[in-house]
């Protein structure tokens, strides 16, 4: 008889499971406020306009969209999409250089099949985003962090690594990170494509939060300037709906071929139903306006808790101000360990993610992720004023003990 063994392969053992995800279940509590998740405020969902939506694709055309279709997606929306990044950026992309996923992280996942072997070299930023780093993590590369500074990735490290290193990708995000909230100005995307030409390395460019940009100009995506090397992800779960799972991925045409053919092992090809709803939507309503009343509430709710925090922390504590997106960072003092923030903060019914999550190796335990998409402006208020106490009397109970001889 042979000895017993795991029946678990290699691939689901390397998998970690999401902190965040644990978290949240904290979360659903009640009058839990959670600055934890990545959630979008629900009271934006377009839900009439969906509705209308759904009820005209199932009295028109009901019986194709409940049908089998091809992998690559629902021409229309892929058409779309293309035509969107035209108007928007002047990119030349036609409708076959789009695959549609089931979400942008169904595209991580098959970027990883597609080209991670175990022991590969890939570079991601320090901190990066969770879901990424738990989706690559399935395929066992070597994972090498590089710092991100205030304007993009440090240079001189990722230097450093293409000279030494057979690098198969470099997984991004320019625009207002998920955890960060930082950018890549145009200088660092520059810089970034100057030197990834040069290798055969190829840039995985993740652009969920793009379009919600509070100020500024929009910047070009490292695709318009590297098309070849570059994958461009995006997706609707910001923009119209998470629930829907719809993303997309721009590549070159090859790429969007072998790509295709993952998609099929894995799921044939994402709702039929959603692709169409969704296309009706975008075509019967603004997504522009749409959009600009998303950036409205955001920015809103940023400005409060920048505001807050200026009030509550102390000047030892340094955090973003992100141009757009979902998320700011914070660096406590470097003795304060966010995790311990966290377990008090419970207690008074909030909850957030210490940065450590977001790290692939050296995780800084001073940092920690606040979203403020989804938390009224009282509460935004509320929770940062009560982290805010719990921050200074740990930086109390920190400061050295002056101890007190007795005069002689
Ligand atoms: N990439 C980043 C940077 C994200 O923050 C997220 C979701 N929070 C995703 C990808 C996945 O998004 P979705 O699958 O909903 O498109």
């Amino acid at each position: 008889m042979k000895t017993k063994t795991t029946p678990f392969s290699m691939c689901s053992e390397q998998v970690r499971p999401s902190f965040i995800r644990d978290i949240l279940k904290a979360a659903n509590q009640p009058n839990m406020i959670s600055l934890a998740g990545g959630l979008p405020d629900p009271s934006l969902f377009p839900t009439q306009h969906l509705a209308k939506s759904a009820y005209r694709v199932l009295m028109n055309s009901g019986q194709e969209a409940l049908q089998y279709t091809t992998t690559e997606g629902y021409n229309p929306l892929r058409r779309f999409i293309a035509e969107r990044y035209h108007r928007q950026q002047g990119l030349a992309i036609s409708s076959e250089q789009v695959l549609i996923t089931s979400g942008s992280q169904q595209a991580l996942d098959l970027i990883g099949k597609l080209f991670i072997n175990p022991n590969d070299a890939i570079i991601l930023e320090r901190p990066s985003y969770l879901g990424a780093i738990q989706c690559f993590s399935q395929y066992g590369p070597r994972m090498l962090e590089i710092d991100l500074n205030k304007n993009g990735p440090n240079q001189e490290q990722l230097t450093h690594l293409l000279n030494s290193e057979q690098v198969k990708l470099f997984y991004t995000i320019p625009n207002f990170q998920n955890p960060t909230g930082n950018e890549h100005s145009l200088e660092s995307r520059r810089a970034t494509v100057d030197l990834l030409e040069k290798t055969s390395t190829f840039i995985i460019e993740d652009d969920p939060y793009g379009e919600i940009r509070f100020e500024g100009e929009a910047l070009p995506t490292l695709h318009s300037m590297l098309p070849e090397q570059t994958i461009l992800l995006g997706s609707f779960s910001k923009t119209v709906a998470p629930g829907l799972r719809i993303g997309w991925v721009i590549a070159s045409s090859d790429i969007i071929k072998r790509l295709a053919v993952l998609k099929q092992a894995s799921d044939l090809h994402s709702s039929h139903l959603d692709q169409q709803v969704l296309y009706d939507y975008l075509t019967h309503y603004n997504l522009d306006e749409h959009i600009a009343s998303i950036i409205d509430l955001y920015k809103r709710r940023r400005d409060c808790m920048i505001t807050a925090i200026e009030k509550e922390f102390s000047t030892n504590v340094h955090y973003s101000t992100p141009n757009g997106g979902m998320f700011l960072w914070l660096k406590f003092p470097s003795t304060i360990k966010a995790m311990e923030v966290l377990n008090r903060s419970i207690k008074e019914g909030i909850i957030f993610v210490p940065g450590e999550t977001f790290y692939a190796e050296k995780a800084a335990l001073n940092t920690a992720r606040f979203n403020f998409s989804n938390t009224d402006e009282t509460n935004i208020r509320y929770a940062i004023k009560k982290i805010g106490a719990i921050v200074r009397a740990m930086e109390m109970e920190e400061r050295p003990k002056v101890k007190w001889w007795p005069l002689p």
